[in-house]
């Protein structure tokens, strides 16, 4: 087992990182910008270093300042957290060329199910069902009328190298494909320096079923069952609940078993994310991450597992601690995602914290780096909390979210967690009967602006 793990991240996820490597009795090392000096990652680390000035790009996503720290530090790995450096074959390469440990899968996995059109090839090849669409980018127009008109309206024009819900344009007729592909194009190359597109058939009403997979390197691989993530805005997760609400349990064994399968066929080390739209009872793929997902906690508390802990076990050559047949579900969980953003238009509004209050008692879990007086610098993401809660069933989670909210207390900035508690109150959130779009349509009535 490791030392010393160093952490390339900030915020919540660094803070769950420490968290797991002092139950484990590993050291852990913090690497922070000069923004976050007072982050409380910083402080609840072992050790600090600090890796740069603010902009991510000379700190967070300098290879050469976090490979340095680690030397410096004598940290044997690196856990990458989620976003930033998390899915970069090229630092994975880089990592390893140094005798360093990559918390997270190799560099070829990384680069398999990295860009869209290649991890949608990956999938198929390994008998993950897909979104109808074209085989690999489209470079005209008129070969995009083609895809079209081939799959049939409505379509979707999304970027190879897309994320975070970037470069995608709907069209349904083929006067709205010639913008919509236009635009995706310049808006891809704009945020990706990458232009190429592609097409697949639009889905109208699915939900967001993710799989979590975790592999050991070896050949062997278990699914964790599916989060519904379906809350989303703009195409980015609102709130996360496992399990999903209309997934039978014949079902998840379905899918789950072509996962896990693919998972083994790949020798997948660590924890990955395939995620799917669900539409009539049937699975699309659409992605994979290979990292640690920001909604990971609501499949911890069903499964009851470390997923953190199970990363460094297998990184550092040890089996997994459960198999598939250990793993049963147990109740229901709902994680919501509170940003420091001011509501109607999701507005960004770093600041300071006069007046913080983290909500506790029975199945709540309160993942936040926040603080009394903290400053949440304008240079990052705008997620400052995740509140969990488990029950032993959905009606219970949901009655258990409501009080948690309630007693949540950030003072100083604006945040969502008044959309948390007005869509709580919504029947069909109730009910659990929502789709990918379900949310767009209830912002634009209840939070017009
Ligand atoms: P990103 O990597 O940018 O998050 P994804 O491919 O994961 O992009 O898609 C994000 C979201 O966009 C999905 O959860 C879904 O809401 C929507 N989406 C993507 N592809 C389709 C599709 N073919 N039909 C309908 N909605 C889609």
């Amino acid at each position: 087992m490791f030392d010393k793990i160093l952490i390339a991240n900030r915020g919540e996820i660094a803070l769950r990182v420490v968290r797991a490597c002092r139950e484990m009795g590993i050291a852990s090392v913090a690497v922070h910008s000069t923004a976050d000096a007072d982050a409380m990652h910083v402080r609840m680390a072992d050790e600090a270093i600090c890796i740069g000035p603010p902009p991510s790009s000379a700190s967070y996503l300098s290879f050469p300042a976090i490979i340095s720290a680690c030397e410096i530090t004598g940290a044997q790995a690196i856990h990458p957290g989620y976003g930033f450096l998390s899915e970069n074959a090229a630092f994975v390469q880089v990592v390893e060329d140094h005798g360093i440990t990559f918390i997270g899968p190799t560099a070829e996995h990384i680069r398999i199910m990295g860009d869209k059109i290649t991890a949608k090839e990956t999938a198929k090849a390994l008998g993950i069902p897909v979104v109808p669409g074209s085989a690999g980018g489209v470079a005209t127009y008129d070969e995009a009328k083609d895809m079209a008109s081939a799959i049939g309206y409505p379509v979707i024009i999304k970027a190879t190298a897309g994320g975070g819900g970037r470069g995608m344009k709907v069209a349904h007729n083929s006067k709205e494909l010639e913008t919509a592909f236009r635009t995706a194009r310049s808006e891809a190359k704009a945020a990706f320096g990458n232009e190429e597109v592609y097409i697949e058939k639009y889905l109208t009403t699915p939900r967001h079923i993710e799989i979590q997979v975790f592999g050991d390197g070896k050949g062997n691989a278990v699914h964790l069952g599916e989060r519904d993530c379906s809350l989303q805005r703009r195409h980015q997760k609102v709130l996360e609940e496992a399990p999903g609400p209309v997934i039978t349990q014949a079902l998840r064994d379905r899918i789950g078993r072509v996962c896990a399968d693919a998972m083994s066929k790949l020798k997948y080390i660590g924890a990955g994310t395939i995620e799917f739209l669900f539409e009539n009872d049937e699975f699309y793929f659409i992605e994979m991450n290979t990292r640690l997902q920001v909604e990971h906690p609501v499949t911890e508390a069903i499964f009851d597992v470390d997923l953190v802990r199970e990363q460094i076990r297998v990184a550092a050559g040890l089996p997994m601690s459960f198999t598939q047949k250990d793993l049963k579900i147990n109740g229901h969980a709902i994680e919501v995602r509170i940003n420091a953003e001011k509501l109607p238009d999701f507005a960004p509004r770093p600041g300071k914290i006069t007046q913080y209050h983290a909500p506790g008692g029975l199945g709540v879990r309160m993942d936040s780096a926040l603080y009394d007086g903290y400053k949440i610098p304008p240079h990052y993401d705008s997620l400052i909390a995740k509140l969990i809660v488990h029950g032993r069933d959905r009606p219970e989670a949901l009655a258990r979210l409501a009080r948690a909210l309630g007693e949540l207390i950030v003072d100083g900035v604006d945040t969502t967690i008044p959309l948390f508690d007005a869509l709580l109150q919504d029947p069909a959130i109730q009910a659990g009967d929502y789709n990918i779009h379900w949310l767009e349509k209830w912002l634009a009535v209840n939070f017009a602006k």
